[in-house]
């Protein structure tokens, strides 16, 4: 074991996988976390029988980090049906595998989303992304979303039935201005992988990597208040003085001098209802098209039976955006349910909300990865997350293997 006092704030994905790569190169640090469990944004509440995560989030089986750091099958992985069932007014009809297999997409339902050409430059766009690395894509030039679409030549009609709603949901965006480079990594990993969450939650993920660590201490309920040089000042008044510190949560919250060099980051509203049956009838991703509060909804006990008792459905809604007060937007999604689905608002349950008031950084130059450089701020000090590249699981996880790296190299 190598005695040096290495600590990391924050037990997000990203903190947790640094102390993995940390533990490996024989050292045995702590982790710092203002919280009383690890995962960060990736979290999972049992609530009368039912699993909520916080805000709806999907794994892609397609994730490189992903596939190095985790092991699936103890996940008890459960994968939703790709493609989509998109709802407007009071119909729906199903996309199925749009970014997999986009010629075999069955004319009828297709022609309600996009024309021909679009269901050929689908699959031409796959073919170049398969061939494209995420290194290249990052390095690529960046337009918005919505640009970069346009001048794919896709029409109108498959970028308002199809792109907006799906994309939306992952950007947590309402005009596709999200850099082109996060479309592409996206197209490709979902034309490659398959959106999973494990059986009992997406809090497994990381409750998996922290029962991987055996030489971490781990300080729950620790808020850091403070770094001030080599020394952590907790919100109780500790002190403590390492030989290194990895930041793995946005630095400004700890870092005074930092506040204000980052964009307000992302948020979602996540709302939860139990209703005597699905609505949706299959693990599918339900998008919303037109001048909805929903974006989209997941019948979650569909994808994986442990979400939901026995006999009944959970319903988890993301909306984008809404200024009105709980109870008034609870009401305003029952009525959209009703409209949707046919069965009577009351009948949707209300059962939690959470306000994610940071769900998704605002990068304005996403990255893939990172330069040794961009991770050391001082001799001491390194920084790891999501907000360096883009938000992601995948993300997550290489920023905290290359700052893992960077602080091993250090001492060398
Ligand atoms: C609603 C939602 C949907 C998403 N959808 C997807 C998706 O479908 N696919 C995907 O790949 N990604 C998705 N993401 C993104 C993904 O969850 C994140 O990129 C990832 O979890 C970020 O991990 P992190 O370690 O960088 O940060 P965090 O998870 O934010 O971890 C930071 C940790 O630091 C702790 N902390 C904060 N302040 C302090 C302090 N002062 N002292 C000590 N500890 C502190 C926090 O409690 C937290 O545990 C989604 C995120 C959200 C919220």
């Amino acid at each position: 074991m190598i005695e040096k006092k290495i600590y990391i704030v924050g037990a997000g994905i990203s903190g947790l996988v640094a102390a993995l790569e940390l533990e490996q190169a024989g050292f045995s640090p702590i982790l710092v976390e203002a919280s009383d469990r690890v995962g960060g944004r990736m979290k999972t509440d049992e609530v009368s029988g039912f699993l909520l995560d916080h805000g709806f989030q999907v794994l892609n089986t397609a994730y490189p980090e992903a596939k190095r750091y985790l092991d699936f099958s103890s996940l008890h992985l459960k994968t939703f049906d790709p493609g989509a069932i998109i709802l407007e007014g009071n119909s729906s009809y199903i996309i199925t595998d749009p970014l997999r297999n986009p010629l075999k997409l069955v004319g009828m339902a297709f022609s309600k989303v996009g024309t021909f050409l679009d269901k050929l430059k689908i699959f031409t766009l796959t073919q170049e992304l398969k061939k494209k690395s995420a290194d290249d894509i990052f390095a690529s030039p960046s337009l918005t979303t919505l640009e970069y679409l346009k001048n794919y030549g896709f029409s109108d009609h498959i970028i308002t039935h199809f792109f907006t709603p799906f994309f939306r949901g992952i950007f947590l965006e309402k005009e596709l201005t999200t850099s082109s480079r996060m479309f592409e990594f996206v197209f490709k990993m979902f034309s490659q992988g398959q959106a999973a969450i494990p059986a009992k939650g997406m809090g497994r993920i990381p409750e998996q990597l922290q029962q991987r660590l055996t030489k971490t201490k781990i300080l729950f309920n620790c808020p850091v208040l403070s770094l001030e040089g080599s020394t952590l000042k907790l919100e109780d008044g500790t002190q403590m003085k390492a030989d290194r510190i990895l930041v793995a949560v946005q630095p400004d919250k700890i870092m005074k001098q930092l506040q204000g060099q980052f964009d307000p980051p992302k948020k979602v509203i996540n709302l939860y209802f139990s209703s005597p049956k699905s609505i949706l009838g299959r693990p599918m991703i339900g998008l919303v098209v037109g001048d909805r509060v929903i974006n989209n909804l997941v019948c979650m006990e569909e994808v994986s039976e442990a979400y939901a008792p026995e006999g009944k459905s959970l319903l988890s809604v993301t909306v984008l955006e809404s200024n009105l007060p709980e109870k008034e937007l609870i009401k305003k999604v029952q009525a959209e349910l009703e409209e949707i689905s046919g069965q009577k608002a009351e009948l949707f349950k209300h059962l939690k909300t959470y306000n994610i008031t940071h769900a998704l950084p605002q990068v304005g130059d996403m990255k893939y990865s990172i330069p040794a450089t961009e991770c050391k701020i001082h001799d001491h000090i390194f920084l790891a997350g999501d907000y360096l590249l883009h938000g992601s699981i995948n993300a997550a996880m290489t920023s905290g293997r290359i700052a893992a790296e960077v602080i091993i190299n250090s001492f060398r």
